[in-house]
C-alpha cells in the first residue's frame, strides 16, 4: 500500500530567527536526503492542509488560539516565551504542521494509506492546552490523536515520542484520556525542568547525559515495547525528533541513524499486530544538520514498505 509524504512550502516561512536551531535549513536538510535516497520518488506526496479551528479546539484552550492569532506578527518577530519566536509566516506553519498530522491520520483510517510522514515544523510536543513551549505552538500529534478518537472512533491510540526531550504538552492533553497510551523516552534531567506526576496511560524512559544506543533500545524494548503492544493500539502514531543523534547540538544522547530505524520498525511491527498497520508519523526536533537527513531516512525506511 501506498506510503505518504506530507508537507507544505509553508511550512519552511516560519522563521524564529538567524540564530535559532529550528530553522527552516532542517526541512531543507530532510528534502535533500529523501531526494538522494530515493525516496522522495517512491512516497506518495501530499499537500498538508490548515487545521481548522475544531480540530484544534479538541485540545487548545479558545483563549490561546485567540491570542496567538492577535499577537501573531505583521512584521519582524515575536517572542511567545522564552525560546518560542513566531515571524510573519509561523501560524500558517503551525497551521499546516496540525493539518499535515491530522491528514495522516484520515490517510490510513481510510485505507488510502499505511504509513504518513509529516516533514512539517514548527514541532508541537511541548505546547500545552493554553501556552507555547519549546519552539511549539500546536500540539500535532495530539491534534491527530484527538481527531482520530473523535472522527473515526478509534478507541486506543499509542503515541511513541523518541524526541530527545519529554512530550510535556501531549501528555498533560491526555492526562485523564484512557484511550490514550503514550510511550517516552528523554535525557533526564534535562529540557524540560521540573518533576511530572506519574500517571497512568504514560510511560517515562529516562535517559541519562552520554547514554546511547544500548541503554535506548534496552529501555524501550523491556519498558515501553510490551505494554504498548499489551493496549493493542489501532493506530500508532510517532513524535519523531531526531535530536538524541549523537551530534545534536542541543542534547547529549548518543544514538545513531540505525536506531531510529530499529525504533521504528519495533513500532511498525505493534501497529501491524493490532492496528492494521495503521502508522502516522510527524517530525518533532532534531537540530544537527545534516545528520537528521539520514537518520529521517532510516525511519522512513522502517515506517513504510515504500522503500527506493
Ligand atoms: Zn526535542
Amino acid at each position: 500500500m501506498a506510503c505518504a509524504l506530507i508537507s507544505h512550502p509553508d511550512c519552511f516561512d516560519h522563521r524564529p530567527g538567524e540564530r535559532h536551531p529550528e530553522s527552516p535549513a532542517r526541512l531543507e536538510t530532510v528534502f535533500a536526503e529523501l531526494e538522494r535516497s530515493g525516496l522522495r520518488k517512491t512516497w506518495v506526496p501530499y499537500e498538508a492542509p490548515k487545521v481548522t479551528r475544531e480540530q484544534l479546539e479538541r485540545v487548545h484552550l479558545p483563549a490561546y488560539l485567540d491570542e496567538l492569532e492577535r499577537v501573531s506578527p505583521k512584521t519582524g518577530t515575536y517572542r511567545v516565551e522564552s525560546d518560542t519566536v513566531m515571524s510573519p509566516g509561523s501560524l500558517l506553519a503551525a497551521s499546516r504542521a496540525a493539518g499535515a498530522a491530522v491528514l495522516g491520520v484520515d490517510l490510513v483510517m481510510s485505507g488510502r494509506a499505511s504509513a504518513a510522514f509529516c516533514a512539517t515544523r514548527p514541532p508541537g510536543h511541548h505546547a500545552k492546552p493554553g501556552d507555547a513551549m519549546g519552539f511549539c505552538l500546536y500540539g500535532n500529534v495530539a491534534i491527530a490523536a484527538a481527531h482520530a478518537m473523535a472522527v473515526h472512533g478509534v478507541e486506543r491510540v499509542a503515541i511513541a515520542d523518541f524526541d530527545v526531550h519529554r512530550g510535556n504538552g501531549t501528555e498533560l492533553m491526555f492526562r485523564r484520556e484512557p484511550r490514550v497510551l503514550m510511550a517516552d523516552s528523554f535525557q533526564h534531567p534535562y529540557y524540560p525542568r521540573g518533576e511530572f506526576p506519574e500517571r497512568a496511560g504514560y510511560i517515562p524512559l529516562r535517559l541519562a547525559e552520554g547514554d546511547g544506543s544500548a541503554v535506548f533500545r534496552r529501555q524501550w524494548k523491556e519498558v515501553a515495547l510490551p505494554k504498548l503492544r499489551a493496549f493493542r493500539p489501532q493506530l500508532v502514531l510517532i513524535s519523531a525528533g531526531f535530536d538524541a543523534l549523537r551530534d545534536d547540538p542541543l542534547a547529549s544522547i548518543e544514538l545513531e541513524a540505525a536506531d531510529y530505524r530499529w525504533i521504528t520498525h519495533e513500532l511498525r511491527d505493534i501497529a501491524e499486530a493490532s492496528g492494521k498497520g495503521r502508522i502516522v508519523s510527524t517530525l518533532e526536533g532534531g537540530y544537527g544538520l545534516p545528520a537528521i537527513g539520514p537518520a529521517v531516512a532510516a525511519h522512513l525506511m522502517a515506517l513504510g514498505d515504500c522503500g527506493p
